[in-house]
């Protein structure tokens, strides 16, 4: 393709991108396609000749878009957001059209310097301890991964980076019965292995019982294991459980433990000031993640990693061939050693890009909105006598289930709320998920899509509500 057509293709393509968010709405939000359907369309086999941009832009209208789920649509309301926005979506077309690797400072310095200011801006943005420092991951299994490869590094005195694990390594992981599954799997790639993930139980809000992690630790160092790292998470994934940070950190503090926090979500919610209460008590944690991409209208992905101590990081991960070798290496960040990969993407333009055109002004605003939202549905919840409220939610994301009044079995009211879910994802209206808590199948509703309003968190209940109705009428009938 040559300029001139690149030229008349991008225009093309912008116009296309903006009717598309202008009509997200438009479309059903979680795709309507049959498994296979969108493989048994695409052509078995690359055109030999090139093609033109005319009939690949066709097909991806044909093909492709059918088969996408929207989650920039305002009735998203599945998983925790992934949220996107216009400054956002132009950083990544300078992203791409730059192109650059930027896996050491001299691969492209401002990618370096400017990702060293945006984690500045998020720390400060957020509270975190003013000492901390940090790099841009992709994903927060990542960095928690990367926590995970420190913390055994600092307790073996980085021996199994050089030699690998011996006999008497027998480390473990802590971490309660509801966090990511990304420790798990995380435990398995950097060796610890799942069996040595110690799910602590938690209490009736379903959070991390500090006693139980403690006697857990404890019976460890009688049994000869070496307690490596402990997990807490902000906002847990299945319901928005928060672990008490504090109480965990003393632990960890006093036993010398490795302190990682996941706030992959709820990490946002963290530059309003009146919500920092969560991490009362982070300066003991020695690294901290969360994800921008989630509900910082920055497109995935882009997650923050913070630590205390860089050092460790950087001995953890750091490898120097003799072609990597540079000048500069005193004054600046070679961000090949604070993670995983060597090549790197330009991350760090959107989230400049984000930040100042919404402002911290605008982004509070936004969080505070949906925080206010989802108090407002959980009112209506609760006034409700045929609904259960879970919990108040901490946050954002609001889980329930409907109960109706009758003499109903637990099999019979887990049946209602997954045809409740099932029927409104096929409907197209809104797109919705579940959890299961102690057998009961809930409701969730994570309210933060970019461009989620009161009225569409309004409708969203309207249906819902709707559709209960009618779920029971359906069984009652067959009943
Ligand atoms: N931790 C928590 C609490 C999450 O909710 C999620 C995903 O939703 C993750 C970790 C994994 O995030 P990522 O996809 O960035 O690895």
């Amino acid at each position: 393709m040559n300029l001139s057509e690149f030229r008349k293709q991008a225009h093309l393509l912008v116009d296309w991108m903006t009717d598309y968010l202008e009509n997200v709405e438009t479309f059903p939000v979680k795709s309507q396609v049959e498994p296979r359907q969108i493989f048994h369309q695409l052509s078995p086999a690359p055109p030999f000749e090139g093609e033109s941009m005319e009939t690949i832009f066709e097909d991806f209208q044909r093909v492709i878009v059918p088969g996408i789920t929207h989650w920039q649509s305002p009735g998203f309301f599945a998983y925790f957001q992934a949220n996107s926005s216009p400054p956002s979506i132009l950083a990544e077309m300078l992203t791409a059209t730059l192109a650059a690797q930027c896996m050491i400072w001299d691969t492209s310095p401002a990618a370096a310097e400017l990702e060293e200011m945006m984690i500045n801006w998020l720390r400060d943005m957020c509270g975190l301890p003013h000492s901390w420092t940090g790099a841009i991951q992709s994903t927060a299994s990542e960095a928690t991964l990367c926590a995970m490869l420190s913390a055994r590094e600092r307790i073996t005195d980085f021996r199994i980076n050089e030699s690998g694990f011996g006999p008497s390594d027998r480390i473990r992981i802590y971490c309660s019965s509801e966090t990511h599954s990304s420790i798990e799997k995380g435990a398995k790639i950097a060796g610890f292995g799942r069996q040595n993930v110690v799910k602590i139980p938690v209490d009736l809000q379903l959070a991390m019982r500090p006693d139980a992690l403690r006697k857990a630790i404890a019976d460890d160092v009688a049994a000869g294991y070496q307690p490596g790292c402990v997990i807490a998470s902000i906002g847990s994934t299945s319901t928005h459980a928060m672990d008490p940070i504090k109480e965990i950190g003393e632990i960890c503090e006093s036993l010398g433990i490795w302190f990682h926090i996941d706030a992959a979500h709820a990490g946002t919610a963290m530059i309003l000031p009146e919500y920092r209460y969560l991490i009362d008590g982070i300066e003991k944690a020695d690294s901290y993640v969360f994800n921008p991409h989630k509900w910082m209208l920055t497109n995935f992905d882009c997650t923050a990693y913070f630590v205390k101590d860089k050092g460790t990081l950087i001995r953890t991960f750091e490898i120097l061939p003799e072609y990597l070798k540079t000048q500069h290496t005193s004054q600046t960040n070679n961000y090949r050693d604070w993670g995983i990969p060597l090549g790197r993407r330009f991350r760090a333009l959107k989230l400049w890009f984000v930040i100042r055109s919404y402002g911290l002004a605008g982004l509070k605003e936004k969080v505070r909105n949906d925080i206010n939202n989802s108090q407002h549905i959980a009112d209506v919840i609760q006034a409700r006598p045929d609904f259960e409220l879970f919990i108040p939610p901490p946050l954002n994301l609001v889980c329930f289930r409907f109960k109706p009044e009758g003499n109903w079995s637990e099999n019979q009211i887990n049946e209602f709320n997954s045809q409740i879910v099932n029927q409104l994802n096929a409907s197209g209206e809104i797109y919705i998920t579940h959890t299961k808590i102690d057998g009961k199948y809930l409701i969730r509703l994570s309210i933060g899509q970019t461009n989620m309003t009161a009225a569409h968190v309004d409708r969203a209940w309207n249906l819902i509500s709707t559709k209960a109705a009618e779920v029971l009428q359906s069984a009652h009938l067959s009943g």
